[in-house]
C-alpha cells in the first residue's frame, strides 16, 4: 500500500497519516526524515545532499528522487508507505512515478475559512506546550495542567494562516490536477472530526485493498 497524503496545512493529514500508519503497520515517511538520516550515515547521496543543505539551498530533485528511492527499498517498506512532504511539485510527481507507482492518493479538502477557524482557535501553554481550542476552553485562559498561561502563535494568527493557504494552493493546486488525471486520487473531507475522518479514509483503503 503506498500512499501519499495531499491537504493544507491544519487539514490534520500529519495525524490521520500516523494512525494509518500504525494500523496498517507500513512506515510514514518524511523527507525531513530522510535527509536528515542520509547526511547522518554520510552515504555519497546524503553527502551530495549535504552540501546543499549546508549551503542553505534546496536540495535538487534528483538528489531528493535518489534518497526517497533508497528509503522506500528498506525492508519496513515490503508491505508499502506512507510519503510525507514528497512529492510537492509535479516534476517531482512525475519523477517518482518512474521508480515507483503510488496505489492513493488521498487528497483532503477543505475550506480556506475552516482552517482559519481551527488554527486561529488554537492556543498553545506557555509552560508545558499543551494545546487547546478556544471551542472548548469555555473561556479559561491558563493550562489545565500547569497553569501556564495559553497564547496564540504567530503562526495561527488568520492572517499568516491564510498566506500559508495561499501558498499551499498556488504550489499544490498543479499536484492535485496531475494526481486526479491518474485516476488514483480519492478525495476526502477534511472539515470532518478525526473518528469520522479516519472513518472515512478506512473506507477508501478497503476499496482500495478490494480493488487491488
Ligand atoms: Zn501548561
Amino acid at each position: 500500500m503506498k500512499l501519499l497524503f495531499l491537504g493544507p496545512p491544519g487539514a490534520g493529514k500529519g495525524t490521520q497519516a500516523a494512525i494509518v500508519s500504525e494500523r496498517y503497520g507500513i512506515p510514514q515517511i518524511s523527507t525531513g526524515a530522510i535527509l536528515r538520516e542520509a547526511m547522518k550515515a554520510a552515504s555519497s547521496v546524503g553527502l551530495r545532499a549535504k552540501s546543499y543543505v549546508d549551503q542553505g539551498l534546496l536540495v535538487p530533485d534528483g538528489v531528493m528522487i535518489e534518497l526517497v528511492r533508497g528509503r522506500i527499498s528498506q525492508p519496513d517498506c515490503d508491505r508499502g508507505f506512507i510519503l510525507d512532504g514528497f512529492p510537492r511539485t509535479v516534476e517531482q510527481a512525475r519523477a517518482l512515478e518512474e521508480i515507483c507507482e503510488l496505489d492513493a492518493i488521498l487528497n483532503l479538502e477543505i475550506e480556506d475559512d475552516a482552517i482559519v477557524r481551527r488554527l486561529s482557535g488554537r492556543r498553545v501553554c506557555e509552560g508545558c506546550g499543551a494545546t487547546y481550542h478556544t471551542s472548548r476552553l469555555a473561556g479559561r485562559a491558563s493550562c489545565e495542567q500547569c497553569g501556564g498561561a495559553l497564547t496564540l502563535r504567530g503562526d495561527d494568527s488568520p492572517e499568516t494562516v491564510l498566506n500559508r493557504l495561499a501558498v499551499y494552493h498556488e504550489q499544490t493546486a498543479p499536484l492535485v490536477r496531475y494526481y486526479e488525471s491518474t485516476g488514483r486520487m480519492t478525495t476526502l473531507d477534511g472539515s470532518l472530526s478525526l473518528e469520522e475522518g479516519m472513518r472515512q479514509i478506512s473506507a477508501a483503503l478497503e476499496r482500495l485493498e478490494r480493488a487491488g
